[in-house]
C-alpha cells in the first residue's frame, strides 16, 4: 500500500516561514520572537496553546489581505525539489497557516495540491481575525493537525512546534530544524532531510 505523503507548509516546503515573515512585517514583530522556535524549548509544550499564538500574532496585523499577498508573492521561496515533487504526486499540505495566504503561493508556482488550512475570517483593521477548525486533540489538548491527518498510513514531512503531534502519529516521519530537535529529545526515529529531491530518493527506498 502506498503511504499518502503530507506536508507541513511554512519552513517545510517554503524556506522561511511566511506568518512570521508576514506578522514581523505587518504585525508585531516582538510576538514572532516571543514564540519563535529559537525560543520554544524543544522538548516542552509552550506555555499557552499553539491557537493562542497564531490567533495573537495575526491579531496585530491590519494591512489587507491583498497588500499582503502581493508582499508575499515578492519574496515566497520554496525548498528546492518541492514543484518537481508535487508533479509526480498528489500532495496534502496539512497548515496551521489560513488557506488565504497559501493558496495564491501555491498558483504563483503553478501547483496543484490538498490543501488543509485555518481560515481568515476578517482582514479589517481591528486586525486579522482567524477561523480554527477542528477536534480537540485527546494526545495534545489542541486543535492540532494530528485530527486533520487523513485515514490510513502516512509519511509526515515538518519542521516545528505546529508538527509535533502529527509526526507523532505517522507511519514515517521527515523532519528538521525544531521538528528534529524535539523527537531527539524524546527519541522518536525521523529521517532529516534539507530538501525534497531528498525526500524524494528516501522514498524510492523502503524503510
Ligand atoms: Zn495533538
Amino acid at each position: 500500500m502506498t503511504m499518502r505523503l503530507v506536508l507541513d507548509w511554512d519552513g517545510t516546503v517554503t524556506v522561511a516561514d511566511t506568518m512570521d515573515l508576514i506578522v514581523r512585517e505587518f504585525g508585531d514583530a516582538e510576538l514572532v520572537d516571543r514564540f519563535s522556535d529559537s525560543f520554544v524549548d524543544d522538548s516542552q509544550p509552550l506555555p499557552v496553546t499553539l491557537q493562542h499564538v497564531i490567533e495573537s500574532e495575526l491579531a496585530t496585523v491590519a494591512t489587507p489581505l491583498e497588500e499582503v499577498v502581493a508582499w508575499l508573492l515578492e519574496r515566497v521561496e520554496l525548498r528546492p525539489g518541492f514543484v518537481e515533487l508535487a508533479r509526480r504526486e498528489r500532495l496534502l499540505l496539512l497548515s496551521s497557516n489560513v488557506r488565504q495566504l497559501i493558496e495564491p503561493v501555491l498558483d504563483h508556482f503553478g501547483i496543484e495540491a490538498d490543501l488543509v488550512a485555518n481560515d481568515l475570517v476578517s482582514d479589517g483593521r481591528s486586525g486579522w481575525r482567524i477561523e480554527i477548525g477542528g477536534e480537540l486533540c485527546p494526545a495534545c489538548g489542541e486543535r492540532c493537525k494530528r485530527q486533520k491527518l487523513p485515514p490510513g498510513e502516512v509519511v509526515y514531512v515538518g519542521n516545528g512546534y505546529s508538527d509535533r503531534c502529527s509526526a507523532l502519529a505517522s507511519a514515517r516521519v521527515f523532519a528538521r530544524c525544531g521538528l528534529a530537535r524535539y523527537l531527539d529529545a524524546i527519541g522518536a526515529p525521523y529521517e532529516p532531510f534539507g530538501d525534497f529531491h531528498q525526500i524524494a530518493a528516501a522514498l524510492e527506498r523502503p524503510l
